[in-house]
């Protein structure tokens, strides 16, 4: 359990005057304007013990030895001597402002999406993208004022832009402020608005942007283009432009990150006699080697004819997977040389009972594709 009484530096048998001294002292010494943003967790201490101690009931039940904060799990008690409040006062109001509010502000990011096509993500592609954008009023350049006329200094807090409020506390009176509510807290006013942008200091309009895509984008892919977002506020820096990408399918090639893919479908006889292919690759026509006695689902690499590497050198690789095609619609004189292929290779169905099943569904399978069903 915390000392309380060692976080006052008071005795256990401190007056409740004593232990209000103590804490009234600590708190002014650990005050942000005087102790800086270092002092708060030894406030909340000091706060924290004042709030046990400074409480008849609280106290003696931590004389018994019960922390009533741990116990409750709150940190004010139901007749609240304002600790929440003089908190609040303290390190609550971090954004306490010094001075009026600036009315400059960078201007927000704006995203676009873009389709590509699969060979445009291959190489990548320079494009012109049309996006909606806020521009600096051109009648009032972002001063939101009616030509020939300026801001005010706001009469309510004479251009501080916050007004200033007294609140009666354990310290005795705090000052705390509050933003202006006649000025927004800008300290001025806009007495006449530009007709333009109505007061806004913006308009928007279509622009047209120059984007390089490069090479290797996917769906989901962001480029940045900085400084081309939306116009400032009041004349503040411009904000970003994204171009997000969604990339469309192919009919033939499936990407896998930098690699593509498509299959190529293989006549039996040219598997086995083995051949050369010619596919139309985004680079152009390319020969597919196909060694005698390819299997369906041999896989061939064509180095260096995938995807381009997103802002890396190099590229993927085009992988064409062979799907041999088994004839199906044979003429007579095709089946009659199939059937003389099989025999000279040796290749009839043995008469033998191999199969686990039985041979009488094993023959029948058997009789029916060599034709004899
Ligand atoms: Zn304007
Ligand atoms: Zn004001």
């Amino acid at each position: 359990m915390k000392d309380y009484y060692a976080v006052l530096g008071v005795q256990r048998d401190a007056s409740d005057a004593q232990i209000k001294k103590a804490y009234r002292a600590l708190a002014r010494e650990l005050h942000p304007d005087v102790a800086g943003p270092d002092g708060e967790e030894r406030f909340k201490e000091v706060a924290a013990a004042y709030d046990v101690l400074g409480h008849g009931e609280k106290r003696a039940q931590y004389d018994r030895g019960v922390d009533p904060r741990a116990a409750s799990g709150s940190s004010g008690g139901p007749q609240g001597f304002g600790f929440e409040d003089i908190f609040e006062t303290f390190f609550g109001g971090g954004q306490q402002r010094r001075g009026p509010a600036s009315r400059v502000q960078r201007g927000g990011d704006t995203l676009v999406r873009e389709d590509v096509t699969p060979e445009e993500a291959v190489f990548g592609v320079a494009r012109t993208v049309q996006v909606d954008l806020a521009d600096a009023c051109p009648t009032c350049h972002g001063t939101c004022c009616a030509p020939g006329t300026q801001p005010q200094t706001c009469r309510q807090c004479n251009g501080s832009g916050s007004l200033q409020r007294v609140v009666r506390s354990l310290l005795g009176q705090v000052m705390t402020s509050t933003p202006c509510p006649a000025c927004g807290g800008y300290g001025t006013t806009i007495a006449q608005p530009c007709s333009e942008c109505s007061g806004h200091g913006r308009t928007h309009s279509r622009h047209s942007v120059a984007v390089d895509i490069p090479p290797g984008v996917e769906t989901g892919t962001r480029i940045r283009i900085p400084g081309i977002g939306d116009a400032g506020i009041a004349g503040g820096p411009k904000g970003d432009l994204y171009v997000e990408i969604r990339q469309r399918d192919h009919d033939t090639f499936e990407r896998h990150g930098d690699d593509l893919y498509c299959t190529l479908e293989v006549p039996m006889t040219a598997a086995a006699l083995g051949t050369v292919l010619v596919i139309q690759t985004f680079d152009g026509p390319r020969d597919v080697d196909v060694r005698p006695g390819t299997h369906s689902g041999t896989t061939l690499k064509l180095k260096g004819l995938g995807v381009g590497r997103l802002q890396r050198a190099g590229r993927g690789d085009l992988l064409v997977h062979l799907d041999v095609q088994t004839p199906s619609d044979l003429t007579d004189e095709q089946e009659t040389l199939l059937r003389q292929l099989a025999a000279s290779r040796g290749e009839e169905m043995p008469e033998a009972n191999l199969s686990p099943i039985g041979g009488g569904v094993f023959a029948r399978i058997r009789d029916a594709f060599m034709g004899r069903g």
